[in-house]
C-alpha cells in the first residue's frame, strides 16, 4: 500500500533544515504532501503562492532523486484534516531542541486525539543544520546579514523581494 506523508510548515522562507526533514521523510513514505499553513491574521512575510514556488523548485531534486512524489499546497484549518484530505496516513514534524520537543509532543498528543488513525513522526534536526529557524533568518535577511548559509538561493530571492529594496540599510 501506498504511504503517504503530511508535513505541515510555515516554509516562510523554506530552510536547509526544512529541506534536512523533506530529504530524510521521503525515505519513508512513496509520497509526501507539503502544507504550507495560511492562517487567518497570521501573515507570513513571503506570500503563500511564492512560498509555494519556492518549495516546488527547491524540492525536485528531492522527489527526481528518490522517485518520491512530492506535492505543494496550501491549508487553513487543522492539519489532521488536510492530512486525511490529502490521505496521509502519517504527519512528519522536525525537532530541533527541547521547546520544539515540548510544543511537538503536545501537538502530536492533541492530534492523535482528534485522529487516532494518523500518526506523527517526529524526526530529529541534522547537526549541520540544527540551529536553523526561519524566523531568525528573516531577522538576520532585515539587518541586511547573509542568510546564504541557512536557505537556498531560490528563498533567498524570495525573501529579498519580499522585503523589497527599502528594508535594505543605507549605509
Ligand atoms: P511552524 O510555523 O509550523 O513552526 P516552520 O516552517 O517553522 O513552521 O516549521 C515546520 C516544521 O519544521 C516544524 O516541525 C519545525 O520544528 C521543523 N523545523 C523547522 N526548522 C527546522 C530545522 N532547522 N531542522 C529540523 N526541523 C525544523
Amino acid at each position: 500500500m501506498a504511504r503517504t506523508g503530511f508535513y505541515p510548515g510555515s516554509f516562510d522562507p523554506v530552510t536547509y533544515g526544512h529541506l534536512d526533514i523533506i530529504a530524510r521523510a521521503a525515505r519513508l513514505v512513496d509520497k509526501l504532501v507539503l502544507g504550507v499553513g495560511v492562517h487567518h491574521g497570521k501573515q507570513g512575510l513571503i506570500a503563500a503562492e511564492a512560498r509555494i514556488a519556492v518549495l516546488e523548485t527547491v524540492t525536485r531534486p528531492i522527489a527526481e532523486h528518490t522517485g518520491v512524489k512530492i506535492v505543494v499546497t496550501t491549508f487553513g484549518g487543522l492539519t489532521v484534516e488536510a492530512a486525511r484530505k490529502h490521505h496521509a496516513g502519517v504527519i512528519i514534524r522536525g525537532l530541533r531542541d527541547a521547546s520544539d520537543f515540548d510544543y511537538e509532543v503536545q501537538m502530536g498528543q492533541m492530534n492523535a486525539g482528534l485522529a487516532p488513525d494518523i500518526e506523527t513522526v517526529f524526526l530529529a534536526a541534522s547537526p549541520a543544520t540544527r540551529m536553523i529557524a526561519s524566523s531568525l533568518v528573516k531577522q538576520i535577511a532585515r539587518m541586511g546579514g547573509d542568510i546564504t548559509l541557512f536557505i537556498p538561493k531560490e528563498a533567498q530571492e524570495a525573501v529579498a523581494a519580499a522585503l523589497g529594496e527599502t528594508a535594505k540599510p543605507s549605509h
